[in-house]
């Protein structure tokens, strides 16, 4: 069988360093092994997506040198295939409508923190990855779980929902362990129940980022997914949902971040250097690749604002 890897962007600022250091591991892992690499836009989040930094995203790809196979999928396109898979699972029964607002979630967990003798242990725990936060960050409370068939119907037509998966009823329905094989043929017990009723469909957005993953990766037939660490505790609610929809898992390599001399996150809001600022500034990629490929542990000492002489440092020390 063709090994299938892809890498997957979305387009809400320009790609910096962290960004490239991703789609570096990716290629090398997919020269080493033979295998195909596609490139897909994660674009469903039409509020924090950019036409703009699409079209520069490819741009910059390209001087950094990743080769993908093929047209790229581009997650707008696709809503149709997203939308069969969310009624799939409202068949299933395993989805309800949420109609709760943060400051709603919020109040509830304030008023039960106060009131005697409330174990609030059964909560999900706030989640460290901010890049999904809307998907999962809360610890939901299951306020609208109950809420009765005919209300939430009456209660749609008027009100703003998003679709909550409901953990402890998908996991019954399975009835079986689920997990994931790492790259040494580890197996990673899932226990999504730690996260509480995770949003799959979102108010503002329709679909979340977790269906959308999941959806894309099986109709590309992707065998191995290798993307950062700080995705790593999305991965349960993506085998889930594999197993709900009846679609393969693939295996998963979770890769150590690019981070900086304090360990610190380059994420885009933290200001990481931009490929474009490198390339504008006449950057070598093939330095660049050969700096970041060979740092181990993986860090960026450079601070951002210095173009010139992180260009020349990347000279010297390749
Ligand atoms: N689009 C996601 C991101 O930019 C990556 C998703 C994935 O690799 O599964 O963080």
């Amino acid at each position: 069988m063709k090994l299938r890897t892809r890498f997957a962007p979305s387009p809400t600022g320009l790609l910096h360093v962290g960004n490239a250091f991703s789609a570096l591991i990716c290629q090398q892992w997919a020269e080493k092994h033979h295998a195909e690499l596609f490139l897909r836009i994660e674009d469903i989040d039409h509020t924090r997506c950019k036409s703009e930094f699409q079209q520069q995203l490819i741009d910059d790809l390209t001087w950094l040198g990743i080769h993908w196979q093929g047209d790229i999928i581009k997650q707008s396109n696709r809503h149709e295939a997203y939308r069969d898979a969310l009624k799939k699972l409202h068949d299933l029964g395993v989805i309800y409508p949420c109609f709760c607002t943060r400051k709603h979630i919020q109040q509830e967990i304030e008023r039960m923190s106060s009131a005697p003798h409330t174990d609030l242990s059964h909560t999900a725990p706030l989640y460290a990855d901010l890049s999904h936060a809307n998907d999962h960050s809360d610890p939901y409370l299951g306020i609208c779980r109950n809420i009765d068939k005919s209300r939430s119907e009456i209660k749609m037509k008027h009100e703003p929902f998003a679709w909550r998966l409901h953990i402890t009823k998908a996991m019954e329905l399975i009835n079986a362990p689920i997990g994931w094989n790492d790259q040494h043929g580890h197996f990673h017990a899932a226990s999504p129940a730690l996260f509480g009723d995770t949003i799959i469909g979102r108010k503002d957005i329709e679909f979340s980022y977790h269906l959308a993953v999941v959806i894309d990766d099986a109709k590309q037939k992707i065998t191995h997914i290798i993307r950062g660490k700080d995705l790593f505790s999305s991965t349960p609610i993506h085998c889930l949902l594999q197993h709900l929809l009846g679609l393969p898992t693939p295996i998963y390599i979770h890769h150590a971040l690019l981070v900086g001399t304090q360990g610190e996150r380059l994420a885009k809001r933290h200001q990481s250097t931009p490929l474009k600022n490198l390339k504008d500034a006449g950057c070598d990629s093939k330095l660049l690749r050969q700096f970041l490929l060979t740092r181990d542990p993986p860090v960026w000492p450079f601070a951002d604002t210095d173009i010139i002489h992180i260009i020349e440092q990347l000279g010297r020390k390749a």
